[in-house]
């Protein structure tokens, strides 16, 4: 509720809340437009002249997203575009993938990523002979390939040779093993065939004794009677 009273102007007065002794100091709170960006209310009640500067802390996340930073109000509230985007930087490298593999080499940024990827990249030749280090973008923009040069074929041809000599070694050696092996099979059935011989000699003499057995038998008892009458009558 305000009251009409008598005012009197304040000459070198300090309390410069107040437009005159009389006045009653207005107890609201300060109800002017806070800077853009700033959440944070007045931390006076009613004054006149200027809001003093916000010293909040803003707690924001940096351009990576990782980190959470504290600002001081003032300072983001004040700042320009750049500047916001030097307080909003967590100062350690972008974490982020390029689309050739590589990880973004800038300092945590705003927007995306620049992609002129210089880092190092290996590249060999087909046979892998030649190795050559070469800018990651440099490689993408004129798709480089390096070729095998005389020297890489010189190699292979070698190599190619040394496997086909190593081949017609095995294949011999081959040859070699089956040919030794015929010629053990052939010795082990020649001996079979001698054993094979004696036996039928045997069976030739079997049968020759079978043959004459009835004219040799009685012939054996007539040597044998004669042997013994020799005996008997022979000794006197
Ligand atoms: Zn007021
Ligand atoms: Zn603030
Ligand atoms: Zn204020
Ligand atoms: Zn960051
Ligand atoms: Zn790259
Ligand atoms: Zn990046
Ligand atoms: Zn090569």
């Amino acid at each position: 509720m305000k009251e009409c009273h008598q005012v009197t102007e304040i000459g070198s007065c300090t309390d410069k809340n107040k437009a005159g002794p009389e006045c009653l100091q207005c107890e609201e709170g300060c109800s002017k437009s806070r800077p853009p960006g700033c959440p944070h209310p007045c931390v006076l009640p009613c004054h006149p002249g200027e809001c003093p500067p916000c010293v909040q802390m803003l707690r924001i996340k940096c351009h990576c997203k990782i980190t959470s930073l504290y600002v001081e109000c003032r300072k983001m509230t004040t700042a320009d575009i750049n500047e916001k985007n030097l307080l909003s930087c967590c100062k350690n490298q972008c974490p982020k993938e390029l689309p050739c593999g590589h990880r973004c080499k800038e300092m945590c940024h705003p927007g995306e990523c620049p992609f002129n990827c210089n880092q190092k990249v290996k590249l060999r030749c087909p046979c892998k002979r030649i190795k050559k280090e070469l800018q990651c973008n440099k490689v993408r923009e004129n798709q480089i390939s390096i070729e095998c040069d005389t020297t890489c074929k010189e190699m292979k041809r070698k190599a190619s040779e040394i496997k086909e000599a190593e081949a017609k070694a095995a294949l011999e050696e081959e040859k070699r093993r089956q040919q030794a092996e015929l010629e053990a099979f052939e010795n082990r059935l020649k001996g079979r065939r001698k054993k094979n011989k004696k036996r039928d000699e045997v069976a030739v003499e079997l049968t020759l004794w079978q043959k004459y057995k009835y004219y040799l038998l009685p012939a054996c008892a007539v040597v044998v009677v004669v042997f013994a009458w020799y005996i008997a009558h022979g000794v006197d």
